[in-house]
């Protein structure tokens, strides 16, 4: 397939113009300032007044929570997951997972996002949801194993967790990663991190938690574990001698900033969620001047509602700015290789999240021909605050059109969102 005459989003920021790519097989094969001869039958994409980028990776989210979409509002934390959230997932089956999956990713396709890193439970379903669309993600089953008086090793979420690496790690043409995941330290004891950390160790594979989402948390933690904040409990169990990913950091202080950077951990920043919960605003303006790795998510859209994260690339970016009083922080060409670059270097993959030779056709083209787009100045500025999902013309994942045009190629939508509905009414149902 080659795209023609096409305007290109460069791994630096720079804006090619009329530029030629050609993608073979899963790959993007050449990029040419000249024409590229398709060969018989190839096909091509006149690329006029389109701008070709890498699609969008995002960090943190919960994706069959879609079923949950709108059902948990106004409420503080607590009370939405107690009173809300908790009896809502207790009657969720496989099949309603793989449902809510289903209609997450296509959500996630029409707004330019071709790779997630997701934190849930029965995950069999959801990479197999994942291998039937053709979408990129890192996953884990989050386990929560709060009870001292239980052996983490006991739990079917820990030989799920196991067992999920043994079946999917590198699935489908290493379209799926599997992580662990400790949910958070509020939700485990220290002999179940210490195990995760090892486990993971053990699989050389990534870790994806929970850290000080809310103030609560992080003060809480303190009062349970000698003054050390969650970021200092995690490192005093070994976590972070895997990679990690952690999600939120609202309440890092000065030394947990420093502890994640030499460590090399990754920060998954959710600006809409932390708002929508009431939980706060990260620092992400004093994370990125210690260099440390900082990356974009949703969060589940049970929190957000949408995944969309053109919404957080501009929040991210405006949020920093309004509470630091300053206009220089957090620059597009930044906060979009925070969406795209970083957050697939915080997955582990090295081959996706930038166009260049070589590299996953993990590729996203957006019309720049409607009137949110139309400008004479530069495309960063339009990406970073103009620019709207449905700009998205086309989505590309590991060499394969998902969506094109309002049109899904490997999933039937009509069917997606009736499976949903389907399912979310019946758990309204037996909760009534
Ligand atoms: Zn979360």
């Amino acid at each position: 397939m080659i795209f023609s005459d096409i305007t290109l989003y460069a791994p630096d920021g720079s804006i090619l113009p009329h530029r030629y790519l050609s993608v073979q097989q899963d790959r993007i094969a050449a990029i040419s300032a000249s024409p590229i001869e398709p060969e018989k039958g190839e096909r091509v994409i006149n690329g006029k007044n389109r701008l070709l980028m890498p699609g969008l990776v995002n960090t943190h989210t919960h994706i069959p929570m879609s079923l949950l979409r709108g059902y948990a509002e106004n409420l503080p934390l607590q009370r939405w997951l107690n009173e809300k959230v908790f009896p809502f997932e207790d009657r969720l089956t496989p099949e309603d997972v793989y449902a809510g999956s289903m209609l997450s990713m296509a959500e996630m396709l029409r707004f330019g996002t071709t790779s997630f890193t997701d934190m849930y439970y029965f995950c069999d379903r959801t990479a197999e949801a994942m291998l039937s669309v053709g979408m990129r993600g890192n996953i884990s089953r989050g386990i929560v194993c709060p009870d001292p008086a239980v052996k983490l090793t006991d739990l079917p979420a820990y030989q799920e967790a196991v067992d999920l690496f043994t079946a999917y790690h590198h699935a489908g043409n290493d379209l799926i990663r599997v992580d662990f995941s400790a949910h958070a330290e509020y939700t485990n004891t220290e002999d179940a991190i210490r195990t995760i950390a090892k486990t993971a160790a053990e699989y050389g594979a990534r870790v994806h938690i929970h850290l000080s989402e809310t103030l609560l948390e992080h003060e809480e933690c303190k009062g349970r574990h000698n003054g050390m904040t969650p970021t200092a409990f995690f490192e005093y169990c070994g976590m972070f001698s895997n990679p990690v990913t952690a999600a939120h950091g609202v309440y890092l202080e000065e030394e947990d900033i420093r502890i994640l950077k030499s460590h090399s951990a990754a920060v998954a920043h959710n600006p809409v969620s932390n708002l929508k919960l009431g939980s706060g605003i990260a620092p992400v303006s004093d994370m990125l001047d210690a260099g440390l790795r900082v990356t974009l998510g949703t969060d589940g859209p049970a929190s957000n509602n949408q995944h969309n994260l053109w919404e957080e690339i501009k929040l991210a970016s405006i949020l920093q700015k309004g509470v630091r009083k300053d206009p220089t922080l957090m620059p597009p060409e930044k906060v979009i290789a925070m969406a795209t670059a970083e957050g697939a270097a915080s997955q582990g993959r090295t081959d996706t999240g930038e166009i260049a030779v070589g590299k996953k056709a993990d590729l996203i083209m957006i019309d720049l021909d409607t009137p949110n787009m139309t400008s004479a100045h530069p495309i960063a500025n339009q990406l970073a605050y103009s620019m709207d999902g449905s700009n998205i013309l086309l989505t590309m994942v590991d060499g394969k059109i998902l969506y094109q045009n309002g049109e899904w190629l490997t999933l039937d939508i009509e069917r997606v969102k009736f499976d949903a509905i389907q399912s979310a009414k019946r758990i309204l149902g037996e909760l009534s």
